[in-house]
């Protein structure tokens, strides 16, 4: 066991598959390179609430250290303080915790480092590989070139050691506007690969950061702080994502223009005599789900202009919403796992997300019985008062759930789709004059409609057959099954339905102006006089239920209230997408 390792609690996922980074780690084993350590981390930017997205990150970082007895860091990747928050890094830390993984060690910020990485800045300058440039961002995008046309070098770039070393301690010190100078490494104007052009190392921003306060008014770019970063952890293995892939020379061009003994001094191993070696980066396909958008800047628009209900509105691909929605924790693990890891772009059928996570309920998820739209029935053969208790299975297939008493009363409530005055054919529930079987319970037979003046439905009186109980009816088939809620015992709670939030497959897709124009106007649906059995409210209930025929439920923490609670439907028994 290591400190990346997973919950046993919950851990249910599969075996593991192959892809092609196990491999890699394995073959790098193999030959005994990075010592033999594998140390991967999770970088996030908190600019936002993680997503399902990230959750292929998480669980391929976490799990790959945790296979081979390595370990798995949280590095949030703070270089760019506009966006970012103390809101956003507790968040952060919440979900992947709830996911069922533990890093290794303290926290760990990019600003952790801000010192080191202002005097790795230096020795780059020192070592004529850096230097203080005076382009402005527009002169900058044009000396820049394009993918056709090489770049020009920028009029800076022979300034003396003496001098950049003058200017960039001032940079520091606050003396310079924001944007007036960068530190830029100087690498090839003319390299086919743009991240190769000289790139920008450091930009002046006068702006408070969440982890350091007022101290800077420099801050480092990703490509530089990232590498640096990693080889400060010791991270052997640095996965990300594929946009990440013309970064690579980068990466390594930094790192190896670093004097390295400079590098293991200011690292994790700096006093212990394992070996010390470059981290690599290996990049991955992102994942992508249809129906979904997973950009965080429109997922923050998203919230930001109330188009949801917050970061975890259960519509929502967040974590936080997933959470809130009722998925779990293994779900989402399992999935991970099954959707694989690959070179490749492609886009995930929502299906399979779907299918992870009823799969996980049906073995978790205690039954109950809950009518979302309750039409009055009573039971003329049971006396007003009595209480009938029936023992009922809490699960089907699995006796170790225990049992628990359903009461039957003379008013109980059915789901109004379960009753047809008119039935079309093939119709197998309830009908005047017809039987049906009360789940658990009797056979119970329609003999009398009750309408309002408008010819509405509104009770049904109708009679048990007592010797049912347990036992099929004699001389005569009854097909048909519903489940039921006493109305004097139930509780009567609000139910939201969710469908999903997007009615095109790709919501980012360039062709689509405006997300707002594809949104579904029927994402959720609100219920607020349902029906459920007692047993499934209070305390001691289970977090999520099996609402019989009618899908997954997980109470809504957030939004219930005493004697009011609010259920979320997690999701439908059946696919209910695929037309
Ligand atoms: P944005 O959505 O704004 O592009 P980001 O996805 O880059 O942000 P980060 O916080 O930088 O967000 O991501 C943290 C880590 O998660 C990175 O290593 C990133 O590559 C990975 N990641 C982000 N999105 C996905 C995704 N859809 N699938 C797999 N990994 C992802
Ligand atoms: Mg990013």
């Amino acid at each position: 066991m290591t400190d990346s390792d997973t919950d046993s609690k919950d851990s249910s996922a599969g075996p593991a598959s192959s892809n092609f980074i196990r491999h890699m780690i394995a073959q790098d084993l193999a030959e005994g390179k990075h010592g033999g350590r594998v140390h991967t981390r999770f970088p996030p930017e908190p600019n936002g609430y993680l997503h399902i997205g990230h959750a292929k990150s998480i669980c391929l970082n976490f799990t790959v250290a945790a296979e081979n007895e390595g370990l798995c860091n949280l590095r949030f990747d703070d270089t760019n303080p506009e966006k970012e928050s103390q809101e956003y890094v507790d968040a952060i830390k919440e979900n992947i915790n709830w996911l069922g993984f533990h890093w290794h060690g303290e926290v760990r910020y990019s600003s952790n480092y801000f010192s080191e990485l202002y005097e790795f800045a230096v020795q780059l300058i020192g070592r004529s590989c850096a230097f203080v440039c005076s382009l402005s961002a527009q002169e900058s995008r044009e000396y820049r070139g394009s993918l056709t046309e090489p770049g020009r070098n920028s009029p800076d770039r022979e300034r003396s050691v003496a001098e950049n070393l003058d200017l960039f301690a001032r940079m520091k010190a606050g003396e310079f506007e924001d944007g007036a100078y960068s530190l830029r490494a100087k690498i090839d104007m003319a390299s086919p690969n743009i991240n190769m052009r000289d790139p920008v190392l450091y930009r002046i921003r006068h702006i408070e950061h969440h982890q350091t306060g007022s101290e800077w008014c420099i801050y480092p770019t990703y490509d530089y702080s990232h590498c640096i970063s990693d080889a400060i952890e010791n991270i052997t293995h640095s996965l990300c994502t594929l946009e990440f892939e013309d970064h690579r020379p980068l990466y390594n061009w930094i790192l190896q223009h670093l004097d390295i003994h400079s590098l293991r001094a200011a690292s994790d191993l700096a006093d212990s005599d394992l070996d010390y070696v470059l981290p690599q980066q290996t990049e991955f396909a992102k994942l992508r789900l249809n129906y979904t958008m997973m950009g965080k800047r429109n997922l923050r628009e998203m919230v930001e202009s109330g188009v949801v209900s917050g970061w975890d509105d259960p519509r929502m691909p967040t974590l936080a919403g997933m959470r809130r929605r009722g998925f779990t924790p293994a779900s989402i693990r399992n999935f991970c796992e099954s959707i694989g890891v690959a070179r490749s772009d492609s886009v995930v059928d929502m299906a399979m997300l779907e299918h992870a996570i009823r799969d996980d309920l049906d073995k978790v998820a205690p039954r109950a019985m809950c009518v979302l739209n309750p039409l009055k029935v009573t039971l003329s053969n049971i006396e007003a008062g009595h209480v009938e208790s029936l023992s009922m299975a809490n699960h089907p297939k699995d006796e170790a759930m225990g049992r628990r008493q359903v009461a039957l009363t003379r008013e109980i409530v059915i789901d109004r789709a379960d009753f047809e005055e008119q039935p079309a054919a093939g119709f197998k529930r309830l009908r005047p004059g017809g039987e049906v079987r009360l789940r658990g319970a009797y056979v119970m037979r329609c003999d009398e409609v009750v309408k309002d003046d408008a010819g509405k439905v509104v009770e049904l009186v109708c009679s048990v057959d007592k010797a049912t109980l347990g036992k099929k009816p004699e001389g005569r088939k009854v097909k048909g099954v519903v489940h039921w809620v006493s109305a004097d015992l139930g509780v009567k709670v609000s139910v939201r339905l969710y469908d999903r939030l997007f009615n095109v497959e790709n919501p980012e897709a360039k062709d689509v102006a405006d997300y707002r124009a594809c949104l579904n106007p029927d994402s959720i649906v609100e219920l607020s006089d349902c029906m459920l059995e007692a047993a499934a409210v209070g305390e001691s209930a289970a977090s999520s239920f099996q609402f019989e025929r009618e899908g997954y439920f997980c109470l809504d923490v957030a939004d219930s209230r005493a004697g009011k609670p609010v259920f979320n439907r997690t999701i439908t028994l059946r696919d209910s997408w695929s037309d």
